[in-house]
């Protein structure tokens, strides 16, 4: 593995690199991009790369000084992959499974030292990865000081010591806290904020690091990158991902179709019980079958998402731009239900999935909340 895995925004890469190769790599980077662009894949491989004990070759410079380091192919800082420090931090990518073992492990623990641990993964001794404590999903001040702590450390088995905040949601003070770490930040500090909006961050923040963004790739790149890492799939199916994926590999990847078709035939259910409005057993016979708890949650996430994708489309339709639609192996259907509505109408439509999205947050009924849903649609139109 090494930097040749990453796909697309070859430019902002290569800048990276380059710092890297400089040795003028900022202590704060901020990664930006849409959920699934790369941004921690990139982050981890460039901890890797910091911290690589590879030797192929050294990085000498003119001024005689031979640094550690490992250089690719291309002649820019890369790392092996296989080398102790390479190895231990590719533990971290993982980061759904090693954050559930964090999460399960601070389960076990007694209330009081409950309340104390930060959630954190960390797989090798100078790398730390700091995902969102649920289950407000926010970076917390007590975890932003366990960093302001640890960074005051000098590496232990690396080159650099490196943070990574894997979804830079702060509670305010936690984003207090974390400007100490950035303004004076150690020699050997790195910290990488990964956020999909910039914006959301304290400007505070912004101006004490280095932005760079990831890009959404376009459709047919994600395509013929699918082609090679998935070529089990149906030319069909490749399609659907990459357009679901909103440019990000990393969501085409992990994409479950089987599971988004079936939630999107229910979707169809009620949107179509909706336009027609009539006949409403189908609606009952579908909204019946989503529960409350976890599971059910997941369930009419799932459900309430592929509702926005087909009005999405819709929307895409009437507005003449049928490039933009994303369910292209139901084209006949979604231009059927095109013809059907109107703007208002589908603008109706999504605000409403918005108030059921937020009376599943406070608890309520799962299907009667749906039934609601495709009910009231009804008078609109
Ligand atoms: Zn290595």
């Amino acid at each position: 593995m090494s930097f040749s895995d990453f796909h697309g925004n070859n430019e902002v890469i290569r800048r990276l690199r380059e710092m890297l190769s400089r040795d003028r790599f900022p202590h704060g980077v901020i990664l930006a991009g849409p959920q699934g662009a790369g941004k921690y894949t990139l982050a981890l491989m460039l901890a890797r790369t910091m911290n690589c004990l590879g030797t192929r070759q050294s990085r000498g410079g003119t001024t005689g000084q031979s640094e550690e380091g490992y250089i690719g192919a291309d002649g820019l800082p890369d790392f092996c992959g296989i080398c102790d420090n390479c190895r231990r931090i590719g533990e971290s990518q993982d980061l759904d499974a090693r954050f559930a073992e964090a999460v399960e492990a601070r389960e076990g623990l007694r209330e009081t030292d409950k309340r104390e641990t930060r959630l954190m993964v960390q797989t090798h001794p100078d790398v730390l990865v700091i995902p969102p404590d649920p289950p407000q999903m926010m970076i917390k001040v007590d975890q932003v000081r366990h960093v302001n702590a640890a960074i005051r450390y000098k590496p232990a088995a690396a080159r650099k010591r490196v943070f990574v905040f894997s979804d830079a949601a702060f509670m305010k003070e936690a984003a207090n806290a974390l400007l100490k770490s950035l303004e004076e930040p150690p020699e050997y500090g790195v910290i990488f904020l990964l956020t999909r909006n910039p914006g959301e961050l304290l400007p505070t923040v912004r101006s004490r690091c280095a932005g760079f963004t990831l890009d959404a790739l376009p459709v047919d790149e994600i395509e013929s990158y699918l082609i090679r890492a998935r070529p089990d799939g149906t030319v069909e199916q490749r399609r659907l991902a990459a357009r679901l994926s909103g440019g990000a590999l990393g969501r085409a990847l992990s994409i479950d179709l089987e599971q988004y078709v079936a939630a999107r035939k229910d979707a169809l259910v009620l949107l179509r019980s909706a336009v027609i409005g009539n006949d409403h057993s189908d609606l009952f016979r579908v909204t019946e079958t989503y529960r409350g708890g976890v599971e059910g949650k997941e369930k009419t996430d799932k459900l309430l998402a592929a509702i926005y994708s087909l009005l999405r489309d819709a929307m895409a339709l009437i507005s003449g731009t049928p490039e933009l639609v994303r369910n292209t192996d139901i084209a006949a259907e979604l231009k059927s239900m095109a013809g059907a509505v109107d703007f208002n109408w589908l603008a109706q439509a999504a605000r409403q999935v918005g108030q059921v999205q937020s009376g599943m947050r406070r608890n309520l009924l799962r299907p009667l909340s749906l039934d609601a849903f495709s009910l009231g649609l009804d008078k609109i139109g």
